[in-house]
């Protein structure tokens, strides 16, 4: 139950109960369309004619569009209702200390376009213009987007909620960085900017479509790319924290005068798990945590090293042997500390999960403090669908699902 709050709240008015019931009418279309307005009336337990009254509202905002008739075993046929996702579009952008990738898709988040990508540079003035040039090429290209709603992009960083100024990016080194100002006034769309785990993790609450184990409600997303980002839902709310660093386990240390970090200390969890630190150990050497990629490493990538473990190559297949390990290490302290209901692991090492997931599950139960502890829903979510561009486009899309917020 929330507390009420009697130094900070807002009062809800006649309009607050319209405006809930509006978001629980499209949110109900939006998991199980195409739908009737029989169907949303049951579902909801009230009387046809109040959803009717919700449906038309909705139907002039341009919110949801009537489809084709439904079949019926008596009686009049349904008119099948479906959110509007046509014409109306998001970017998705995702920027990572090496590649920035950039992407179309609908107001439900599902792709329009492919993913390009370009590579980031360390000047974020640099990184607005390139963003700005390509997202006008891009609309260019796509001329039956009517109206894009904004722009979402995620960073491998810390941000603060209010201003979406990137206070700490360690992998790329910025400090107190504000792209949101230029971003807005070189696109001239709203603009979104939110740290990429706590992006994922809000991408991943809102596509749950199914959702009675109340998983929604308790989880943690983490993305091991470059760095690792995490974001936190506790009892339905993002773990924020009072200075916008709440969640950051990729930066608890595992070993205290383990290897050099990102963010300058030793032994953090990123600097034992990342795609770097991996691919540091399968060419035998520490790896350095920012600055530019080494020649070796632009020509090999985490898929060259995956495929080298599948084809039986020793030294790759130890390499991630060994960061299984730390990673199983790494999400007991996570699971000890928040015990989520599920754990969603992002980013490339995905791709050989089905090679490292029981090195993994074993290094979790020797940390975790319970046996049931130990045996948290963890699961992959496959490098194609994007998780960190999906976490982009719902900073965009999923608000206007969202109730207000009251008291
Ligand atoms: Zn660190």
């Amino acid at each position: 139950m929330r507390r009420v709050n009697p130094a900070r709240f807002r009062v809800a008015t006649r309009a607050t109960s319209r405006q809930i019931n509006r978001s629980i009418v499209l949110n109900l279309v939006r998991a199980h369309q195409p739908m009737s307005r029989a169907d949303l009336a049951r579902m909801m337990g009230v009387r046809r004619g109040a959803v009717s009254l919700i449906v038309t509202d909705l139907l002039r905002d341009g919110l949801l569009f009537e489809g084709a008739t439904g079949e019926a075993v008596r009686g009049r046929k349904p008119t099948f209702l479906y959110v509007d996702s046509r014409r109306r579009a998001v970017i998705a952008a995702d920027i990572r200390a090496t590649e920035t990738f950039l992407m179309l898709a609908d107001v439900l988040g599902n792709p329009l376009s492919g993913v390009s990508t370009f590579p980031t540079d360390r000047d974020p003035a640099k990184v607005v213009a390139a963003l700005a040039t390509r997202i006008a090429r891009l609309l260019a290209d796509h001329p039956e987007v009517v109206a894009c709603d904004g722009v979402g992009v995620v960073v491998p960083g810390m941000v603060e909620r209010a201003t979406m100024r990137i206070l700490h990016a360690p992998t790329l080194g910025w400090r107190n960085v504000d792209l949101h100002e230029a971003l807005t006034q070189a696109t001239g769309l709203p603009v979104q900017i939110e740290n990429s785990g706590r992006a994922c993790a809000l991408a991943q609450a809102w596509v749950m479509r199914d959702d009675r184990a109340g998983t929604a409600g308790d989880l943690v997303f983490i993305s091991v790319s470059e760095g690792v980002g995490v974001g936190v839902i506790i009892q339905g709310e993002m773990l924020r924290g009072r200075h916008n660093i709440a969640g950051e386990f990729g930066h608890v240390s595992l070993s205290l005068d383990g290897p050099r970090c990102s963010c300058g200390a030793n032994g953090c969890w990123e600097a034992y798990v990342s795609n770097r630190a991996t691919l540091a150990r399968y060419f035998g050497r520490q790896a350095e945590p920012s600055g530019p990629i080494r020649a070796e490493q632009q020509h090999f990538t985490m898929e060259d090293l995956i495929a080298r473990a599948r084809a039986k190559d020793a030294k790759a297949a130890a390499a991630l042997e060994a960061t299984a390990r730390y990673l199983g290490l790494g999400l007991a302290s996570v699971i000890n500390a928040l015990d989520p209901a599920r754990v969603y692991i992002g980013g490339e090492i995905t791709l050989a999960w089905d090679l490292i997931e029981s090195t993994v599950r074993s290094a979790l139960a020797e940390r975790t403090l319970t046996a049931a502890a130990a045996d948290t829903d963890i699961r992959p979510v496959a490098a194609s669908e994007y998780p960190r561009l999906q976490g982009a486009a719902a900073l965009i899309a999923a608000p206007a699902f969202a109730a207000p917020v009251v008291a």
